[in-house]
């Protein structure tokens, strides 16, 4: 059976490094000339490096081009979404990015040799993954995962600093990369279910 697979980008396909490594980080250092660290573990950026909602805004509107253009591919991705692929499945990629960096993002994931059929710019998740038919999500935000699961739609989230306060449930199953990501893909397609589901 062929299944329609949702996948978020930032965080899932792309790799944004750790620790002095991270990309946000650098760019960070780099842009505001001063030592910014990892300060808090949540998925606002502002809050978690200790900037201003003024200094965050006045970074993105100058460097997250380039960030979105830099950022690594998560090791493993694409031979894993390539060999989905080449199985007969539906790589349908939603990103929360404005759909002000469309091309940009063609552009990367060809450059990058992601194999995907369909990609939509949409915040809220969760109504688009449950109109497309898709029978699992990959995300690594706690709140897409918790209101698509809400949806009665298993979620493979990817452990990230900011959804450390939540290990998952009986429908969403944290993962450390895309070995686990396979292996959870693949426990998914020949029982339809996933680890989670199984302890
Ligand atoms: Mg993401």
């Amino acid at each position: 059976m062929n299944y329609n697979l949702g996948i978020d980008i930032d965080g899932v396909i792309t790799d944004e490094g750790t620790a002095e490594n991270n990309i946000w980080q650098r760019k960070m250092n780099e842009y505001f000339s001063r030592d910014i660290k990892l300060g808090k573990y949540t998925y606002n950026l502002a809050e978690a490096y200790g900037l201003s909602e003024q200094e965050l805004n006045s970074f993105l509107t100058d460097k997250l081009f380039e960030v979105y253009q830099e950022v690594n591919s998560a090791p493993g991705a694409r031979e894993t979404l390539t060999q989905l692929a080449e199985q007969g499945h539906s790589l349908i990629l939603i990103t929360a990015r404005n759909e002000k960096f469309r091309d940009l993002t063609e552009n990367w994931l060809e450059k990058h040799q992601i194999p995907y059929h369909e990609l939509h710019h949409q915040y809220d998740k969760a109504p688009l993954v449950v109109e497309k038919n898709i029978s699992l999500f990959i995300d690594d935000k706690k709140e897409n995962a918790l209101n698509i699961a809400a949806e009665n739609i298993p979620v493979i989230l990817v452990k990230k600093y900011h959804n450390s306060d939540f290990n998952g449930n009986q429908i969403i199953t944290k993962v450390d990369d895309w070995k686990q990501i396979k292996e959870n893909i693949d426990l998914f397609l020949s029982k339809n279910t996933l680890t989670g589901k199984l302890s």
